[in-house]
């Protein structure tokens, strides 16, 4: 580890663990100051009972559940809070500087090839969350599973970043692909818009001139309009931020990299399609790979 990380990835992973530690600080006293209000609201409830008796009417129990309800709430935005800290990591970006060469020492491949699948977000953080209450984590999660099925049953090698619901540093994500020599990387998102009128599936790939991640992006891109998406976005370079700025899982990888957004959750006809289409969309990312290997030298 500490022989390939430059002393600049080095600091954003330290201050990457720092950030964590005051996030897990924080939870911890949200955690504190709920049950403290929790028992002070037993308490005053207690005493009010105590003092008026035991045959409290409609309008006092109304009026009890309304105080709970409050502390309810506010834990609820503290923790949104949190979690919308989390969502910006995922928009998270890096300059484009040189890729990191090296390692490829901890999986033996027997000559196959080697994918890392990397669902986006987990753990706290959720990512999007849907029109119909879902999290964008547990979509990320579901169509990696089925893509990584697809891709084993044809003899190749999947590495996954995440297999189940639990957070992984972000900047841990390119750092497994390069430690285990994949060939390609394919992290898996879904997007969402406030406005709720834009829909359709992109995919993101770094913005660096000798990036070689367009190809694999455009088959992909191409197999999974045959399925069926509200609209192709398209293969686009860099990130939301700038053309000048991958995300880290791409400018971090020193392999192609792609990085799918799935479609809007905040359209209900990307969702519906995601659902009814999760299989094809899996079957279209594992053949465009597939078909995409043959040309690569491994
Ligand atoms: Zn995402």
């Amino acid at each position: 580890m500490e022989n390939f990380l430059d002393e600049r990835e080095k600091q954003r992973r330290m201050a990457n663990r720092r950030r964590l530690k005051k996030r897990a600080e924080k939870l911890r006293k949200i955690k504190i100051y709920t049950c403290m209000g929790a028992v002070g609201v037993i308490g005053i409830a207690l005493i009010a009972w105590c003092v008026t008796g035991n045959n409290s009417d409609d309008e006092k129990k109304a009026g009890g559940n309304n105080t709970v309800m409050v502390g309810a709430d506010a834990t609820l935005n503290s923790y949104n809070e949190v979690e919308n800290t989390e969502k910006d990591t995922e928009k998270d970006t890096e300059e484009t500087t040189e890729k990191q060469y090296g390692y490829g020492d901890e999986v033996y491949s027997d000559g196959k090839f080697v994918v890392c699948i990397d669902p986006g977000h987990g753990g706290n953080d959720v990512g999007c969350e849907g029109i119909d209450g879902s999290y964008e984590s547990d979509d990320d999660l579901a169509l990696a599973l089925l893509v990584k099925q697809h891709l084993e049953e044809a003899d190749v090698k999947v590495i996954m970043t995440r297999s189940v619901d639990e957070w992984v540093d972000l900047a841990d994500r390119p750092y497994i692909a390069n430690k285990s020599n994949a060939d390609l990387l394919v992290s898996i998102h879904r997007n969402s818009n406030e406005e709720g009128a834009v829909n359709g599936v992109e995919a993101w790939i770094s913005g660096k001139e000798n990036d070689n991640s367009y190809e694999i992006a455009k088959l992909i891109m191409n197999n999974l309009d045959r399925v069926g998406i509200s609209r192709n976005r398209g293969v686009r370079s860099g990130s939301m931020t700038s053309e000048d700025k991958d995300y880290v899982v791409n400018g971090k990888s020193c392999m192609p990299s792609v990085l799918l957004e799935m479609g809007f959750m905040s359209s209900p006809t990307d969702n519906r399609l995601f659902k009814q289409n999760l299989e094809g969309y899996a079957k279209a990312i594992a053949e465009a790979v597939l078909q995409w290997s043959e040309t690569q030298p491994y």
